[in-house]
């Protein structure tokens, strides 16, 4: 389980990222609401633990970028602002949970362990519509519009459309995006991915999309900006 910890309160941050890497947790942390969206476009996290009052850029404004491209990954908000209205207005927002501060720490690491339950009971399950520029995907469906057009993608096709719509920033090695797509660790070879994408550049093409997908020399393939 990869978790992020957004809190600028050092030893607070300190005590809750110690405290989770004892229980074996994957844990990344920053100090500021810029720094949590830069490590939120590249990285894929099962929890995110968002204090609110950051500096740069606040928990909300995080929160709410977060949920522009990504539904799923869990929120557990942790803030000093202990009023009902900002409870209502995080979960609102699309947080899963919040827990008032001061906290106790082990009602902290319960909680992060409810959330984590339900991240992994969602993992591996697609689900909801994502939206790219021009592109609506319905990832149970498994269908792709494009400019209101419906486009006729292989599985693997789809699978990787989808990785890259999940992390419009993010650049994906041919390896990676292999993986994302096929949801296995093993890797053919990267010629097959580069079939794959040009298979799915010339299905868009009618639709005048198919340079949504860009080709990142050496590495592999981003969205468009
Ligand atoms: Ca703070």
């Amino acid at each position: 389980m990869h978790l992020l910890v957004i809190e600028d309160e050092r030893a607070l941050c300190e005590t809750i990222v110690r405290s989770l890497r004892r229980l074996a947790y994957s844990v990344d942390y920053c100090y500021d609401g810029e720094k949590a969206l830069a490590l939120l476009g590249v990285e894929r996290y099962d929890l995110v633990l968002l204090d609110l009052n950051l500096p740069k850029k606040d928990g909300m404004t995080v929160l709410r970028t977060l949920r522009q491209t990504d539904r799923e990954t869990r929120v557990l908000i942790l803030s000093a602002r202990s009023e009902v209205e900002d409870k209502v207005q995080g979960l609102d927002a699309g947080a899963n949970d919040y827990l008032a501060k001061p906290f106790d720490l082990d009602e902290l690491l319960a909680r992060v362990s409810v959330q984590l339950r339900h991240a992994s009971r969602g993992a591996g399950r697609s689900s909801g519509t994502l939206r790219f520029k021009d592109w609506v995907l319905d990832a149970e469906a498994r269908t792709l519009t494009a400019a209101g057009d419906p486009v006729r993608l292989t599985r693997l096709e789809f699978g990787i459309v989808e990785a890259l719509v999940r992390r419009p920033k993010k650049v994906f090695t041919k390896r990676e995006l292999f993986q994302a797509a096929w949801n296995e660790e093993a890797f053919v070879e990267e010629k097959a991915v580069n079939v794959h994408v040009s298979n799915i550049r010339g299905k868009l093409k009618p639709s005048g999309t198919d340079g949504y997908i860009e080709t990142v020399w050496g590495i592999g393939f981003k969205l468009a900006e």
